[in-house]
């Protein structure tokens, strides 16, 4: 059973602790994506943050793929879109498949704010 985050195995009752908690979650993650990087498509077995930390990336479900070392480093604290888009390895299928799992666990995350006067939202767009 793959949960949002850590805490919620340990509300499960799933794990005794936070720390076995995360690493249970770390490891359903990696399973999730068959142990092969979201990115490059070979064996991974890191965690990356999609939306980078840096930048307000949540530490949820959404937000974490299975990612190779070489990918982790190299994307580093850059927008994904940007990065990935620049690679040779580049392949649109797995990148479909990031935004799938992006989109499909994190509804709240595709609303979008319009900016009226005084920077005071007016509108909600939901994408
Ligand atoms: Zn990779």
């Amino acid at each position: 059973m793959l949960l949002s985050k850590p805490s919620d195995y340990v509300f499960e009752m799933l794990a005794s602790n936070y720390g076995k908690a995360k690493k249970m979650w770390r490891r359903h993650i990696k399973e999730a994506w068959d142990y092969k990087c979201a990115y490059c498509g070979k064996y991974g077995d890191t965690i990356d943050h999609i939306h980078p930390q840096t930048y307000g990336g949540i530490d949820e479900l959404p937000n974490m793929i299975c990612c190779c070392n070489h990918c982790n480093k190299e994307k580093s604290h850059e927008p994904v879109e940007i990065w990935y888009f620049q690679q040779d390895f580049f392949n649109q299928e797995r990148w479909d498949k990031i935004e799938e799992w992006r989109d499909n666990r994190a509804p709240a995350q595709r609303k979008r704010y319009i900016r009226g006067r005084g920077g005071i939202p007016t509108k909600c767009i939901v994408l």
